[in-house]
């Protein structure tokens, strides 16, 4: 039995030829039409022998040379009854094999259902990959939306476990969440029936479930191949000692878990292969790769049909594959209508109009005006919801990043049942306070007048504004107030010797009481920056529901929170003048903060609310 893909190069062009005039769709239309025109006993019907219907068997003289059915109802049979398939056409019944190639046609279906891994359709980019693949020690697949990315990858995964005994490989992702819904399932897919079949043996195990992914978070098959899977929102210990011969990175990987995942692949000589639409930010990986790159490969695109793409490239074309030779590094760009399987005409329609830009991206998987902004995902007209439009309910959280000579920044979050998080309150406020961050020639902006105009507040102040904020919020009390946890955990004021800010904040005054703040989880920037996206994701080739939806919303007037997740690169480091509102929400969102129904607050034990 051929696969899907030699099936197709061999049958559909030689053997099927007239493939666009089926359109794999119906009835052949010159059947019909003469039964009733022409009498039962014409005189050329006469001569004819009787030949055997195709879908019934049953015996009938043809009225016509190219008739293969008895009646009308048996032709609408011969087309519905073959299976729909992207890629191979139906099988037409003037074909002289035509039983033989619609048997084949239909178990070939199938049988890529069953196993893909040895009857799949691969489509001519995905050779194109594995040659690319072969020759270098690192590959981006920078991919248009929905162009098959992950499914390629996921195959050379298998591939790479199959190929030698005792391989290891890591496979990262965003979240364990879509680690178990994206990464996990496309690997189970393309494993062998065989292995799929007996969940334990001497050596091997494997247990999967389409709700939780592999049990453990790892696979391991009857050649002691062993694999892995991790998420960026983990600690980059998790990382650490262990030996790789493959590595894929899908999606949003931070620069630091890149520079960390290359020792793993030393000592095994291993691979790097990382996969992901430019678009979801993140950047600094893309232009890793493609920084300085020579293009060595050009493909047409339709739709750039009689457009340069940038003033520099030919008409007609984006670029397939790029090169840097000295880090033996390569990219091959996966565009979105190479992908048979993929609703390519509903996506095309909604880009036409478009900025080139967009299609560039979205399409061809080329990164341009995106690049080198942390939160590109962001977009004010989706993740924005008028201050009128915030639900009802929700528990509240707040959390602030203390500062010597500025004023502190500080969020409220409401966190909802259903796990939406709407920012609903910041500090300093645009309206009366002006911008955070100002532009500048500064990768992450300059200061502006909301860092000093009137700092210098008391502890004390800080509460009582904070209580004041609280009170126009009308949500009560935050659950947990969360606090950076350098500047809350060091001691604060040389005259009170080792007490801390967050020591001096719990201590009630003659005033008011005290503030009870814990200090925030520390973790480093790219895994904060990786929650943030994370929670803004959102499959954006389709319609927003409400099981497509960012779990992440903004509320419309927080305009410095909103700016510096437009502008926020992360290039100026500690520095950077739009740092704290990210580094803000980056706490609330890496911290367990949870839901809490009614009478819920127990749970949080020892809280001392
Ligand atoms: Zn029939």
């Amino acid at each position: 039995m051929p696969s899907i893909s030699e099936y197709h190069r061999e049958e559909s062009e030689s053997v099927i030829p007239d493939a666009s005039g089926i359109g794999g769709e119906g009835v052949e239309h010159s059947a019909g039409r003469s039964t009733v025109t022409h009498s039962p006993i014409g005189k050329n019907f006469a001569n004819r022998p009787a030949r055997k219907c195709l879908t019934c068997s049953k015996s009938f003289i043809p009225d016509k040379e190219t008739n293969r059915f008895c009646r009308e109802k048996c032709n609408i049979a011969w087309w519905n009854e073959q299976p729909q398939h992207p890629v191979i056409p139906k099988v037409r019944a003037d074909h002289p094999r035509a039983l033989e190639l619609r048997e084949q046609r239909t178990q070939l279906c199938l049988l890529e259902k069953a196993d893909p891994f040895t009857y799949g359709f691969v489509p001519d980019h995905w050779e194109l990959a594995n040659k690319v693949w072969a020759e270098c020690s690192e590959l981006l697949i920078s991919g248009g939306n929905r162009a098959g990315k992950t499914l390629w990858a996921a195959r050379r995964v298998v591939e790479t476990l199959l190929s030698k005994e005792n391989c290891n490989v890591l496979c990262c992702h965003t979240s364990n969440a879509t680690s178990v819904t994206v990464q996990q399932p496309a690997i189970y897919q393309y494993l062998p029936v065989a292995l799929k079949a007996t969940k334990k043996g001497k050596i091997h195990y494997l247990n999967y479930s389409r709700k939780n992914g592999f049990t453990d978070g790892s696979f391991i098959l009857p050649n002691g191949s062993r694999c892995d899977f991790l998420n960026y929102t983990q600690s980059e210990n998790t990382i650490e000692g262990r030996e790789a011969d493959l590595i894929w990175c899908d999606e949003l990987v931070p620069q630091s878990w890149v520079d960390t995942l290359r020792y793993r692949l030393v000592t095994r000589r291993g691979k790097l292969l990382v996969t992901q639409t430019p678009l979801e930010g993140v950047a600094s990986v893309y232009k890793e790769f493609t920084g300085g790159a020579a293009i060595t490969e050009w493909h047409g695109g339709q739709m750039l049909a009689g457009k340069q793409g940038l003033p520099t490239w030919p008409v007609g074309k984006a670029p397939r594959v790029m090169r840097l030779e000295k880090q033996n590094r390569s990219t091959v760009f996966f565009f979105s209508e190479d992908n048979p399987y993929n609703p390519w005409d509903e996506m095309k329609s909604k880009l036409v109009g478009a900025p080139m830009g967009q299609i560039l991206t979205r399409a061809y998987g080329w990164a341009s005006d995106n690049i080198g902004k942390a939160f590109a995902r962001f977009r004010p007209e989706t993740h924005c919801i008028p201050r009128s439009k915030i639900p009802d309910g929700g528990t509240l959280y707040m959390v602030c990043d203390p500062a010597g000579s500025r004023n502190w920044y500080c969020l409220w979050m409401l966190v909802y049942e259903d796990g939406r998080k709407v920012v609903v309150r910041e500090f300093p406020d645009f309206t009366g306070y002006g911008e955070w961050a100002l532009p500048s020639e500064k990768a992450d902006g300059k200061p502006g007048p909301a860092q000093t105009l009137e700092a210098g507040r008391s502890v004390i102040e800080y509460r009582q504004l904070f209580r004041t904020i609280e009170e126009e919020i009308g949500r009560g009390e935050p659950v947990m107030r969360l606090i950076d946890p350098r500047a809350g955990g060091s001691p604060a004021l040389s005259e009170q010797g080792g007490t801390t800010l967050i020591d001096l904040l719990a201590e009630p005054s003659d005033q008011d009481d005290g503030m009870a703040f814990i200090p925030a989880p520390g973790v480093p920037v790219d895994q904060r920056t990786a929650a943030i996206n994370s929670d803004l994701s959102y499959d954006v080739t389709k319609p927003l529901t409400s099981l497509n939806e960012p779990r992440l919303y903004v509320v419309d007037d927080l305009h410095n929170l909103i700016w510096c997740m437009s502008e926020h690169t992360g290039r100026d480091g500690q520095k950077g003048a739009s740092k704290d509102p990210i580094d803000c929400l980056g706490m609330l969102l890496i911290s367990k903060i949870e839901h809490v129904g009614a009478g819920g607050l127990d749970s949080y034990g020892g809280g001392g609310y």
